[in-house]
């Protein structure tokens, strides 16, 4: 199965309470490709970027085999710029900039040898830029996104339209609660997949991620990492794992995607122990998978004994 990633390619600048780093490569279409071509030979990306973008970025994604063709150079215009910073509970998150320069006037154009792509991944970006990309892939097998708070807040109508075209949506605990309005997140999912999406991942930080399918619940445990430098991309590289790996199986039932959830979670758990996408650059096939057996170790549950008499 090949797979279609928008997203944005950014500038990132990053703090945290173990560094800082400015104007890196980011952005979650960078994230998500990254994590999906460890699984799958065909990724294409469509994004857009500005004439301020250095050739060696692109370079680099080209020499992980992703396919580029989708890129837009804008020369008179800025690269998309976030910065960030995370204090010693890295499951909170400040934003402290978001220039979105040249991403005021993309449109994404999804270049023919992509649109018999299986897999639509709308990475975290402007919905209607999310839906375009969408209404150019013809008939997808599976359509899945990503959104934020940003995106909740300034175009919760464009939001609104593209969740009810799309399969599968991912998204973080505190957005599930500002997108339903409701607290509790299983009222939360139940409200979301309402809007669309009906097989929906969130995700709990450094407390695993839940499932939710028509068949009911699935919970990934997370992974406890004592390495971590910066959590920036790991909701991205999460959603870059499990869409890989659904593609490498060819398989898009409950039961690939409860794999396809550890998976995902082994990836971002290797993407956060550097600044920017520089763990998804070192780590090997050997590594994820030696991540995932950590992971079922985890969490697996011994029968208990009852204590009550029978
Ligand atoms: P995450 O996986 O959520 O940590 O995503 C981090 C990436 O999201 C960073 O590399 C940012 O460049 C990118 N980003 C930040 N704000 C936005 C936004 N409003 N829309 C799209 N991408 C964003």
């Amino acid at each position: 199965m090949q797979i279609i990633v928008v997203g944005t390619v950014a500038f990132d600048s990053i703090e945290t309470p173990f560094g800082s780093v400015d104007k890196i490569l980011g952005g979650s279409a960078v994230y998500i490709t990254l994590s999906a071509r460890f699984f799958c030979p065909k990724v294409g990306l469509v994004a857009v970027v500005g004439g301020d973008f250095p050739e060696e970025n692109i370079e680099l994604l080209r020499s992980r085999d992703i396919d580029v063709t989708g890129l837009q150079v804008i020369e008179d215009e800025d690269t998309f710029f976030w910065a960030g910073k995370y204090h010693y509970d890295l499951n909170e998150r400040e934003t402290l900039a978001t220039h979105l320069n040249v991403l005021t006037s993309f449109e994404p154009v999804v270049p023919e040898a992509y649109t018999n792509g299986s897999i639509v991944c709308l990475g975290n970006l402007d919905p209607t830029v999310q839906q375009s990309v969408l209404k150019q892939a013809a008939s997808p097998r599976l359509a899945i996104m990503d959104t934020m708070n940003f995106w909740i807040d300034q175009t919760p109508d464009a939001l609104r339209e593209t969740l009810a075209l799309v399969d599968s949506l991912i998204i973080n605990d505190s957005e599930a609660r500002q997108l339903s309005g409701e607290a509790n997140l299983v009222r939360a999912a139940a409200v979301i997949r309402g809007m669309g999406p009906r097989k929906l991942v969130i995700k709990k930080g450094e407390h695993g991620a839940l499932l939710f399918t028509d068949e009911g619940v699935f919970s990934a445990p997370a992974y406890p990492l004592e390495d971590i430098h910066d959590p920036t991309g790991a909701g991205d590289s999460f959603m870059g794992g499990l869409v890989g790996y659904l593609a490498a199986r060819g398989d898009l039932s409950v039961e690939s995607f409860k794999s396809a959830v550890v998976y995902g979670s082994a990836v971002a758990s290797y993407c956060v122990e550097r600044f920017g996408p520089q763990r998804l650059l070192e780590i090997t096939h050997a590594d994820i998978e030696r991540r995932v057996d950590d992971f079922r170790t985890i969490a697996e549950i011994p029968a208990p004994a009852s204590v009550f008499e029978a």
